[in-house]
């Protein structure tokens, strides 16, 4: 958040005008779930609901930037903008933290407005930390919005997600996402429609990808993956490789790659698969998408491992998840 007042993405508009609606007649729910895609900026749109609400007087639906609220949020100290996340080196959000969050909520707002909490990702909240938000959630305070912003809803206890309004936040279209990246690559090579499929059309992530190696490490990453399709390399092998880098971006991009391979299949996405050989283009062509959908999910739970606190065998784990692969694409030779 470098420019204050924060406006919302130019995919995010809808979502934004709604939101405004709401405010303007009073009609805005105690909490707010923001869900969809990582990389997408639904922390953003979080945090300029936050600024509009704890603005004294906003102009046309945006914040002033001036009032004592603004100011307060533009040094990012506003008391009454209450931000929740793990902890510096820690995976999840702690019991603990949740506490000290009631706490603060049983308080009187200081500025006298809304109190706005801002909780990401909701999917960190281990059953102890959910569960005591939940009593906060039944009883929820006057003029406190809380927004839980979330990357994997079904990762979130079920009684929390029905107790917050459910906001599906929107995937950019390739054509947006280039529109708003080109004019940040002045001076950069690299090629933004192969950028923005890495990324799987999330904008925040491309952009990230342009910093570091994210983008030649996919490069190998996928180069490995087309080797181990057409059996030039085993899956054990692959495994013993893949298993020394970070395992969960690896996993990220597989998953990301997935997608794109589920809209080719259906004739929506063009780019990166129509550069793989030939041979693997038509047997990919051919697996059912039932299959597919089925081996996602497999995927999703091991993403959930590495997530979670039981530190699964990375090694055993990929290469559970290799050998699946090449036994999908042996079933439509
Ligand atoms: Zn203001």
């Amino acid at each position: 958040m470098s420019d204050f007042p924060s406006h919302p993405y130019p995919w995010q508009l809808q979502e934004w005008q709604q939101l405004g609606h709401q405010i303007f007649a009073n009609k805005l729910p105690h909490a707010l779930m923001f869900a969809g895609a990582k990389g997408i900026g639904k922390r953003h749109l979080a945090e300029s609901l936050a600024q509009l609400l704890l603005c004294l007087s906003p102009v046309e639906g945006t914040p002033c930037g001036k009032c004592r609220g603004c100011m307060l949020n533009r040094v990012r100290n506003h008391p009454d903008l209450i931000v929740v996340a793990p902890e510096e080196g820690a995976k999840g959000i702690k019991v603990d933290q949740i506490r000290s969050l009631i706490e603060d909520l049983g308080k009187t707002a200081q500025q006298g407005g809304y109190k706005v909490v801002v909780l990401e990702p909701a999917e960190a909240m281990n059953a102890n930390a959910a569960n005591a938000l939940l009593k906060s959630l039944e009883e929820p305070a006057a003029n406190t919005l809380l927004i839980l912003v979330c990357h994997t809803p079904s990762a979130v206890l079920p009684t929390i997600r029905s107790r917050c309004q459910m906001r599906l936040l929107p995937t950019p279209n390739t054509e947006q996402v280039i529109h708003w990246l080109k004019p940040l690559m002045v001076g950069n090579s690299t090629p933004v429609e192969k950028l923005v499929e890495a990324a799987g059309r999330a904008p925040l992530t491309a952009l990230a990808y342009l910093e570091g190696d994210a983008l030649e490490r996919r490069d190998a990453w996928l180069l490995n993956l087309i080797r181990l399709s057409s059996g030039q390399v085993t899956a054990i092998e692959v495994a013993a490789q893949w298993q020394k880098d970070d395992v969960l971006a690896l996993v990220e991009w597989f998953l990301v790659w997935l997608h794109s391979l589920m809209r080719w299949q259906i004739g929506v996405e063009q780019i990166l698969i129509n550069q793989l050989p030939q041979n693997l283009r038509d047997r990919l062509a051919k697996v059912p998408a039932s299959l597919l959908h089925r081996y996602v999910e497999k995927i999703l739970i091991s993403k959930r491992q590495l997530l979670g606190s039981s530190n699964p065998n990375k090694q055993l784990l990929l290469e559970e998840m290799l050998l699946d692969w090449g036994a999908l694409l042996r079933s439509v030779k």
